[in-house]
């Protein structure tokens, strides 16, 4: 067997391009993104979500901060942009550094235009099954089982990770589509005994190749998320060998990390329309 790969290129070009004709139409969408600092690999990732921004018509401001900013200060830019008209959407890229808590310049941002869904409010909405603004990874992959009109009502889904922007709304996004989902962490025991019986199986750990081709269900469907930068290259966190018994495997890369951007950029869009009040932001 070999699998049908769930590529993101093309699903995320088509979102992309809708971007576009969405901006069109509201006539002007303001994102703001703010780098604290100067790691390499943040500078890597706003660059890309940037020139994606602006290719849709998105105008795209690149608020570059020093890393010895103080945590007072730059609670006073955030304010400053909340209260900016021009601006509807505000991504502000993690990690922050270690003298800046990062969970209160979340909080600090106006929840509508959290266009990363980080916000406890936008986070709460998420787990209690209500509209809201979702993480674009995890949102991302919906949209590629969805693209592949795979079977998710009733499925047993084993989501390998439990952080804030990647496993946990990942399984409530499966838990509201009638999963029935595992959420593994580097406690749990007994690995392969969950993720054999996982007819949907997503990997977002940050460990090469963690999932062998032996831990997959035959048949199944793997989603990797994983991005793991080593000697070979990007790799993900499943072993490309998982190919030969799945059904469906999104690769890396050109599998989830395409669609994580699309997604980013349609999440601007809903808090476009949220600000407009063509969306009702619940309050
Ligand atoms: P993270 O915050 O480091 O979380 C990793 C999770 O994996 C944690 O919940 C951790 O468990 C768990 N874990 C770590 N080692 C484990 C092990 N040996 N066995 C079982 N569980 C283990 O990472 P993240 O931000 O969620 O990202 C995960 C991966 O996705 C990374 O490779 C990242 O680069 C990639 N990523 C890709 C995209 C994309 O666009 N494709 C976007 C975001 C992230 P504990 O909670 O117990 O520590």
């Amino acid at each position: 067997m070999s699998a049908t790969l769930i590529k993101g290129k093309p699903i995320a070009e088509r979102i992309r391009a809708e971007v576009a004709e969405h901006v069109k139409e509201i006539g002007h969408i303001g994102l703001v993104t703010v780098l604290v600092g100067d790691d390499p690999a943040s500078d890597v990732y706003i660059r890309l979500k940037h020139k994606a921004a602006v290719e849709a018509g998105i105008e795209a401001t690149d608020l570059r901060l020093p890393a010895e900013i103080s945590e007072a200060e730059l609670l006073a830019r955030v304010a400053e942009l909340d209260a900016d008209e021009q601006v509807d959407a505000i991504l502000v890229q993690l990690p922050l550094p270690d003298h800046i808590d990062e969970a209160r310049i979340i909080r600090a941002l106006e929840p509508a235009k959290d266009v990363d869904g980080f916000h406890p409010f936008n986070a709460g909405q998420l787990y209690l099954g209500r509209r809201t603004l979702v993480p674009a990874t995890p949102l991302g992959v919906m949209v590629m089982l969805r693209e592949h009109k795979l079977e998710l009502d009733g499925a047993r889904a084993v989501v390998i990770g439990r952080s804030d922007i990647v496993g946990k709304p990942m399984a409530h996004l499966l838990m509201q589509a009638n999963a029935t989902v595992t959420i593994w962490h580097s406690h749990t025991k007994d690995l392969p005994r969950h993720t054999l019986d996982a007819d949907v199986l997503v990997a977002a750990v940050g460990v090469p190749a963690m999932v062998s081709a032996d831990m997959v269900k035959t048949g199944g469907v793997v989603i990797d998320v994983g991005i793991n930068r080593t000697e070979a290259g990007l790799v993900g966190d499943v072993d490309p060998g998982a190919a030969e018994v799945a059904a469906y495997l999104s690769p890396v890369p050109g599998g989830v990390g395409p669609m994580t951007i699309a997604c980013l950029l349609q999440n601007a869009v809903v808090c476009a329309r949220y600000r407009r009040g063509e969306l009702a932001y619940p309050a």
